[in-house]
This record gives structure tokens, C-alpha cells and sequence, in this order.
């Protein structure tokens, strides 16, 4: 520019940088459609998939990059891929990792959209889905086919609370080299290692406890093997996957108290399931910790710890609409999906549709304990047993 810049240009452009050297702990929030380059040579050398250079906002900025290497940090992988929602992460893998003629496995309780995913590439894609028992353990080895590629667990499932063994599921798995891919959500990654017990990849929806706040919707695709992960990266790009800048800067600041918010939940949840588990409105209490639940015994050899969510199956005298009558009586507890934030939430599930073999159960429902005190919580469950 050999002139003065016109007022409408130095609207646009200017020269001012900040001076360097600037230090916080709070990482910075890159927003970036447009990544400039410094020169052509420069556009030409930098791998989006190598993650060495900034090449598209989609691709990768320093504030989405530094959330995805400390979510492979928290579980023990290498790399990460983030998604805008826990169900976009599921979606990534099965169009990364399935194609026509290939065969899928998932458990009979999977977290319901991705079961409707399965059903929509065995209707739509040519792709076959087939629904195991969660606690078929090593016996998943004689329903795996030629032409299965991928397993998915779900560690507990997420409303019927019944925990795989996944040692025993990987073995088989990898025994005829499928993939096994975990959904790790319940235990924010914290009290379940994964990739020690076998897993490929893990899936994490970040919209719980990694968010905290019920305020941000998040995915994030863990691994460890690098082809792998650079499969998970194609689809990452044809799909377009990308997050906002100020969704990651949510989850980045709520991650250093993530521990501490886990271990509150977990507690607060155990103290309201060993009250609820002496109830006489309730069967039985499908919390992972407790003897009830079916997988007991796994969960007690590979966590570490609990998530607040947790089920019961009210006791068989009770009729749905008495059960409805509980769960809307209920004030502190309200009503709605999700979990992993401050506020406490119940939804009941007709589980007897979902899950074979459950028809003769009684009206499940899920409890998420939230931050509010214990005792609060109890009073408020007891004054909707009185309604019921
Ligand atoms: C919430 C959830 C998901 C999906 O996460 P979204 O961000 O809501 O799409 C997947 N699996 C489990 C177990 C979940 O609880």
C-alpha cells in the first residue's frame, strides 16, 4: 500500500499487533473460519491431519487443540477428535469404521441414539447391526462373523446400569481383530481406564461431566493407535466436524474441577441409593456400586469410582401412573434428559420395551444427582413418595 489506508479499509485491516509475552492460566479462545498463512509455501507444507500447522477453523485452532490433547491426557490416550455433540462422536465412528456388507455389535442397553443409529445403517446403508446381551462377556466370541468390524460397549449402560466386561469382550473381539469402541461417559473417563482393559477407542460425551454446566453440547473420540486414529480423522473431515470456539473454552475451564465435582456426585449418589434401597417403594437399586445391579462384580474389579447416575425399578405393586405421579411430585429432582451438571434430574424409562427380558420388571427410573445437599434431596423424594 503506497497510500494512506481509506477509513472503510481500516475498518478491516491493521497494523497494530499486541506485544508478545503475555501469560494467563486461562487458554485462549480462538474463534477462525478463515486460518491465514504466512506465504504458499507455507499453505503447502502444513498437514491438517498431522495437526502441525492451523490449515481451517474446522480443522483445528490452539484453543480446540489444546482441549482435545488434555481429554487424551485425562484418559490415558494420544490422540483426540472433538465433535459437536456426544452423538455426532458415536456417528464418527461407525461412518470411519463401517462400510456396505460390514457387521456391527451392540449391546442390547446402548444409549438409545445410538441404537437408532444401527438400525438406520442396517436400513440405509448395507451395513448389518446386531444387539448382544451387556453381560455376555466372553461369549460375544460366537456371534462375531467375518464381517463384524466393530463392538461397542457402554460402560455402564446408561439406564438399565448393567456393566460389560470389557477384558473379556476385547479379547474376543481383538482374537478376530475387530474393533471395540467404549462409551466411557458414565465414568468422565476418571474412574474407568479404557484403553488398560483393551478398548480401541474411547467415546466421551463431553456434555455431561466434562461441561458441568448444562450448558454446552460436546463429543470427543479418544485413541491410541495412530492409524486409527487418522481413520477417525477422515471421517472427521468429510463429515465437518468441527466445535465453536467458546464451546471449548466452557469445557476447558470447567476441567480442573472436574475431579472434585465427580467425586461429589459419586458420593451424594451412593448416599441416596443406600437410602433408596431401604425403601419399600422400591424393588431394586440399578447403581453399579450396589450388589443389585447386575455387573456388580466387574465394576467392583475395573473402577475406580461411580457416576451420580444411577436407576431403581420401583416395586411391582406400584402402576405407571403412580410412578408418573412420584416423578412429577418431585422439586428439586426435575424433569429432564442428560446429566453431569449442578442440578439433579429424574426420567423415567418404560425399560420393559427397551431391554429383553426386563417385560416382568417394574417402572424403571434414572436418578441424576446433582451439587444440592444429600439430606434436601432425600426430603424431596420422600415428600413424592407421599404423593404416589
Ligand atoms: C448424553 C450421552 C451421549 C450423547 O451425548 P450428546 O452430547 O447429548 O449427544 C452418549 N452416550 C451417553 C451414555 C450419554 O449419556
Amino acid at each position: 500500500m503506497t497510500r494512506p489506508k481509506s477509513p472503510q479499509t481500516a475498518l478491516i485491516h491493521t497494523d497494530y499487533k499486541a506485544p508478545e509475552g503475555f501469560a494467563a492460566f486461562p487458554s485462549a479462545i480462538h474463534h477462525a473460519s478463515t486460518v491465514l498463512f504466512k506465504n504458499v509455501a507455507a499453505m503447502r507444507s502444513g498437514d491438517w491431519k498431522e495437526k502441525n500447522a492451523y490449515t481451517y477453523g474446522l480443522h483445528g485452532t490452539p484453543t480446540t487443540f489444546t482441549l482435545e490433547a488434555r481429554l487424551a491426557e485425562i484418559e490415558d490416550g494420544k490422540h483426540c477428535l472433538l465433535a459437536p455433540s456426544g452423538l455426532a462422536a458415536i456417528a464418527m465412528v461407525d461412518f470411519a469404521l463401517l462400510k456396505t456388507g460390514d457387521d456391527v455389535l451392540l449391546p442390547d442397553n446402548v444409549y438409545n441414539p445410538n441404537r437408532e443409529l444401527g438400525r438406520w445403517l442396517s436400513q440405509d446403508f448395507g451395513v448389518t447391526a446386531r444387539y448382544y446381551d451387556p453381560l455376555i462377556g466372553a461369549g460375544i466370541a460366537a456371534l462375531i462373523q467375518p464381517n463384524t468390524k466393530l463392538i461397542w460397549t457402554e460402560a455402564p449402560g446408561s439406564v438399565s446400569m448393567e456393566v460389560p466386561d470389557l477384558p473379556a469382550i476385547c479379547a474376543a473381539a481383538h482374537a478376530r481383530g475387530v474393533l471395540v469402541a467404549l462409551d466411557n461417559t458414565w465414568s468422565g473417563g476418571l474412574a474407568l481406564r479404557g484403553f488398560e482393559l483393551g478398548v480401541d477407542v474411547i467415546m466421551q460425551a463431553l456434555t455431561k461431566y466434562q461441561s458441568g454446566g448444562s450448558d454446552v453440547l460436546m463429543g470427543a473420540l479418544i485413541t491410541r493407535d495412530g492409524a486409527l486414529h487418522e481413520r477417525l480423522s477422515m471421517a472427521h473431515m468429510r463429515l465437518g466436524m468441527g466445535v465453536g470456539a467458546d464451546d471449548a473454552y466452557l469445557v476447558l475451564r470447567s476441567l480442573p474441577t472436574m475431579k472434585l465435582r465427580f467425586d461429589a456426585h459419586d458420593k451424594a449418589a451412593r448416599q441416596l441409593a443406600s437410602w433408596l434401597k431401604g425403601r419399600p417403594e422400591i424393588g431394586k437399586v440399578l447403581h453399579p456400586a450396589f450388589e443389585d445391579c447386575p455387573g456388580h462384580a466387574v465394576w467392583r474389579r475395573d473402577f475406580s469410582g461411580a457416576g451420580g447416575l444411577f436407576s431403581v425399578l420401583f416395586d411391582a405393586r406400584y402402576t405407571e401412573e403412580q410412578t408418573d405421579r412420584f416423578v412429577d411430585a418431585l422439586k428439586l429432582f426435575k424433569l429432564g434428559y442428560s446429566w453431569g451438571g449442578a442440578n439433579s434430574l429424574v426420567m423415567p424409562y418404560r425399560i420393559g420395551q427397551m431391554r429383553k427380558g426386563w417385560q416382568d420388571q417394574g417402572v424403571l427410573v434414572r436418578f441424576n444427582v446433582g451439587l444440592e445437599d444429600v439430606a434436601d434431596l432425600i426430603a424431596d423424594i420422600e415428600a413424592a413418595f407421599a404423593v404416589m
